[in-house]
């Protein structure tokens, strides 16, 4: 395996970031500039920011030509911003990273030594330690429980979007075109030779996170969703259990009716039978809508992201 002073690309979705751009990319040139490798860049992929970051994209560019851009013609959202960021790169190995410097740049070496080794996927594992939010780490440890077991995946806990991957990766990953996408589970998907390298979050460096309550939940659905059909399954059973305990009632009441005096009002069993049976049904034809939702959204196979401007090709 000779992988040796091989050229990397950084791929960077960035969100309205304009107050950590400059800074990371101090970071980044100090650590890109110390390696023994024959050359690097960096693709910002600029998604629909409002707060001037592809402007400070393009004096980082006129200031450093590695420095590269891509401006999206609106907010398409982190997956397909680091999406579009892979279809641009022309590194032998690619390292995707969020802007915020919780992915810190000192771990780049660390993880060009692992591919240099070898490996074709090096992901990173986030270190609890205490730097997200309470309700983040909850609601993630929550999520990726679900998901593992929903899906027959082992994705760590804690994994982030931070990872090398090696040029063969990126070619296969390009050629996903599914539109309901959940980076971590596909990349986990497509085998290959891993190794997880872990690192101690850090705090965001400036600004607020661009992960919405909202916007967690779309993308906690979308991975569950492109990733497994169990929820239509635990439907199915769920509706087989209930029409079975409604037999039996149904045979008991029956029952009661024609052979003892006991014929009363009923008005709470019907109430409550009622009101769950419609809850259930609810819930479940819920479910089915998510599912026929997102294949209408593959169906209509819209491109993933647009491009609107470039800067640096
Ligand atoms: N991001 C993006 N589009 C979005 C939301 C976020 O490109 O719609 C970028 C953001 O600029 C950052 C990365 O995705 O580089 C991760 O976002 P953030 O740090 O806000 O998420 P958190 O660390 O809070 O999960
Ligand atoms: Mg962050």
């Amino acid at each position: 395996m000779k992988r040796n002073g091989d050229f990397i690309s950084i791929v960077i979705p960035i969100y309205n970031e304009n107050q950590v751009i400059t800074e990371l990319y101090g970071q980044l040139n100090s650590v890109l500039s110390n390696l023994k490798i024959a050359g690097w860049e960096i693709i910002f992929v600029d998604d629909g920011s409002t707060d001037g970051s592809w402007e400070s994209i393009g004096k980082l560019n006129s200031l450093n030509d590695k420095v590269r851009g891509i401006k999206l013609s609106k907010n398409f959202g982190h997956q397909f911003a680091i999406s579009a960021g892979l279809d641009y790169v022309k590194g032998n190995a690619v390292i995707m990273m969020d802007a915020d410097l919780q992915h810190p740049p000192e771990l780049i070496p660390k993880l060009i030594e692992k591919w240099e080794e070898g490996y074709d996927i090096v992901y990173t594992v986030r270190e609890d330690t205490g730097s997200e939010s309470l309700f983040k780490r909850v609601t993630s440890r929550f999520f990726y429980n679900i998901f593992n077991k929903l899906s027959k995946s082992n994705i760590p806990y804690g994994a982030a979007d931070f990872r090398l991957l090696d040029e063969t990766v990126v070619i296969q990953l390009k050629s996903f075109k599914e539109r309901v996408r959940f980076l971590r589970g596909i990349i986990n998907w497509v085998g290959y030779k891993k190794i997880g390298v872990s690192y101690a979050a850090q705090e965001r460096f400036q600004g607020k996170s661009k992960y919405s309550f909202l916007k967690m939940v779309h993308l906690a659905i979308s991975g569950i969703i492109s990733f497994s059909s169990a929820p239509l399954y635990i439907s199915a059973i769920l509706g087989i259990v209930i029409a079975g305990l409604s037999f039996f009632y149904g045979l008991y009441a029956i029952l009661v009716r024609i052979f003892t005096e006991k014929t009363m009002p009923g008005w709470t069993s019907i109430l409550v039978s009622m009101l769950f049976l419609g809850g259930v049904q609810l819930i479940a034809i819920g479910i089915l809508g998510e599912y026929l939702a997102k294949v209408y959204e593959e169906v209509k196979g819209r491109p993933l992201y647009i491009v609107d401007k470039k800067i640096g090709f």
